[in-house]
């Protein structure tokens, strides 16, 4: 169970809260001059890093504002709680004591890691939904 810092709030349990997905994916500029794969990589196409990624949590339950996190995905450590429009901080620096996270196999964790899969969208099936135009106006809830 994860207890994260609400911004507004301070701790809270992790059911308070929901996830919002990754952060910092930019609306495009021109929306309208993405041909069909760029457009559904925009609203499809997420990274899934391995270690310190920046994403997005709703305090649904309390003060019902978003905020941003800065989360490792392999230790749950929260690294850094920041407003919504601000840049993401630095991720902190990989420990390197104690050795629980460590990326070197060890007899606890043979066969349990994951392959690593490097963030190239170069192999994205191709989506050509025939009849299909792009539009003129945004999603509901875009911003600019
Ligand atoms: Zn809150």
């Amino acid at each position: 169970m994860l207890l994260i810092s609400c911004p507004n709030c301070g701790s809270r349990d992790e059911t308070e809260f929901h996830y919002g997905g990754q952060a910092h994916v930019a609306y495009p500029e021109n929306p309208n001059e993405l041909n069909d794969r760029e457009w559904a990589e925009f609203l499809f196409y997420r990274d899934n890093t391995k270690g310190a990624f920046a994403e997005r949590w709703l305090h649904s339950t309390g003060c019902r504002q978003w905020f941003n996190m800065l989360r490792d995905t392999v230790t749950y450590d929260i690294q850094a709680v920041y407003p919504m429009g601000t840049p993401r901080p630095a991720a902190a620096p990989a420990a390197p004591e104690s050795g629980t996270a460590s990326l070197a196999a060890d007899s606890t964790t043979t066969g349990t890691a994951a392959p690593s899969i490097s963030g190239t969208s170069t192999s994205a099936p191709s989506i050509s939904a025939t009849g299909t135009t792009a539009s003129t106006t945004a999603p509901e809830g875009a911003t600019k």
